[in-house]
């Protein structure tokens, strides 16, 4: 795989680039997989072998590539496929907000949800946007975070500018932003054919406005994580010395153990931190971070909010006589459907919900059809406790057609609503009646492969 003369030329004086290295690690044919465990769900008995990765605690490399597809657990989100460069993320939030982890998070170019699922798993007492500008991405964002089942979560559909009506409302945001791509090139070889210069001034260009619309909606104080997967310095070092130039941004510097083989570099008007993963120092593709925080003082803010439809008080108790919603969790409605949502976001949820376009807020518990509640996949897959549900453990291959909503046979079901699960992870609902069983996994979402 050649890589493109100009962008090794372009790379010649950035800090850690060796040219024969770099050259030689993309025309090997080295492929890295990887994978980071959800920690809200049990982890699972994995039939392969790992090694773990330095700077994420649930990060693993695997030796060897199976079929995620035609593994039941990752329907189930026991864990996410993620490039592991990428998971420096955690390093990050454990460098800058540790255990402090109740804050208002803003994902802002998410799909589809690796970080969003990573900033979910470390914050799971905060509250996360995850928001995505394209529609069809966001609608591959919302899956992903479903099967993750993090309760915690509001999935929006909006241009960055749109966020200006929510000044100083987050405490962090990561802008991960849409770039050239060469860091990928090793994994998506068409992606060189789509490499040009005048693209990477394009990006450059989109990456400051993206910025300049959104960081008036980070608090004064408030931290901001850019990340691009592109080697080339206008997209990296130029602008996190825009940022601390033009943006009122300062600079943080995170720590790295050498050994990791991740090249920290300062930008060079402001000597801004960095952080470079060249794949021939580390295991893992082509990635680049800087973290930075707001200046000026604080301030208090103020948001228009909506009143979110509230259930009657029979439908609260039918609810409640079937799920038991945790008392720190708050019910409401959107259309027919019931849902659920940590109290202590529900002013926040209003709020977000007055200025942006809402595809998913907290859990879909279901919708009442007389007194039946149909409950909602998004039930089956999160982390709400459903212990008046019966639960049927299934075999892998029972699983795979129940994926696949193939006709089922399942002994020992209780009539009714069922949940079906593999190695204690909750796969989706059946309804059994007498004489058949109905599957009520998304159709949208089946396996297609055989
Ligand atoms: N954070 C994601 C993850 O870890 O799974 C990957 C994000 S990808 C690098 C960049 C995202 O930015 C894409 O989903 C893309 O659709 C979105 N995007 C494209 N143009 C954008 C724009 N003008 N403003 C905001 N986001 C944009």
């Amino acid at each position: 795989m050649a890589v493109p003369d100009a962008l090794l030329q372009s790379l010649q004086s950035v800090k850690g680039f060796d040219r024969k290295t770099f050259e030689a690690v993309h025309a090997s044919d080295e492929k890295i997989t990887s994978i980071r465990y959800n920690l809200q769900k049990p982890i699972p008995q994995a039939d392969w072998e790992e090694l773990p990765i330095p700077w994420c605690p649930q990060g693993r490399y695997l030796s060897s590539r199976p079929s995620f597809t035609l593994d039941p657990l990752f329907h189930a989100g026991a864990y996410y496929v993620q490039e592991p460069s990428s998971m420096f993320l955690w390093q990050v939030l454990k460098e800058t907000i540790g255990t402090d982890t109740q804050r208002r998070v803003l994902d802002l170019c998410a799909a589809p949800g690796g970080k969003s699922g990573l900033l979910a798993n470390y914050c799971k007492d905060g509250l996360v946007v995850a928001n995505e500008v394209i529609k069809s991405r966001a609608a591959i964002l919302v899956e992903n975070m479903t099967k993750w089942g993090a309760d915690q979560v509001v999935i929006t559909n909006n241009d960055p500018s749109h966020f200006a009506q929510l000044p100083g409302f987050f405490d962090l945001m990561v802008v991960d932003a849409p770039c050239s791509g060469s860091g990928l090139f090793r994994k998506d070889p068409s992606a060189i054919e789509e490499w040009s210069e005048e693209n990477v001034q394009l990006c450059s260009q989109r990456q400051q406005r993206i910025l300049a619309d959104i960081l008036p909606a980070l608090q004064e104080e408030g931290i901001l994580v850019y990340a691009t997967c592109s080697f080339s310095p206008e997209e990296d070092e130029a602008i996190a010395d825009w940022l601390v130039t033009e943006m009122n941004m300062e600079s943080v510097r995170i720590s790295t153990v050498p050994e990791w083989g991740i090249i920290e570099t300062e930008s060079p008007r402001k000597q801004a931190f960095g952080y470079r993963f060249f794949p021939d120092k580390v295991k893992g593709e082509g990635f680049f971070i800087a973290v930075f925080q707001k200046k000026a003082t604080p301030s208090l803010h103020r948001y228009r909010e909506i009143n979110l439809l509230a259930l009657s008080g029979t439908e609260s108790q039918m609810i409640n006589d079937i799920i038991s919603i945790p008392e720190t969790h708050a019910l409401f409605k959107q259309g027919e459907s019931i849902r659920t949502f940590a109290r202590q976001y529900w002013k926040e949820l209003q709020v977000l919900a007055k200025s942006l376009y809402i595809k998913k807020a907290g859990i879909d518990l279901g919708t009442f059809k007389g007194k039946d509640l149909i409950p909602a996949h998004d039930l089956a897959m999160s982390v709400l406790p459903k212990e008046n549900f019966p639960v049927i453990s299934l075999s892998r291959e029972e699983a795979l057609s129940y994926l696949r909503r193939s006709e089922l046979k399942v002994e020992n079901t209780t009539k009714g609503w069922n949940l079906f699960s593999y190695q204690t992870l909750p796969l989706g609902w059946v309804k059994v009646l007498p004489n058949r069983i109905n599957n009520y996994y998304p159709s949208e979402w089946r396996i297609l492969k055989e």
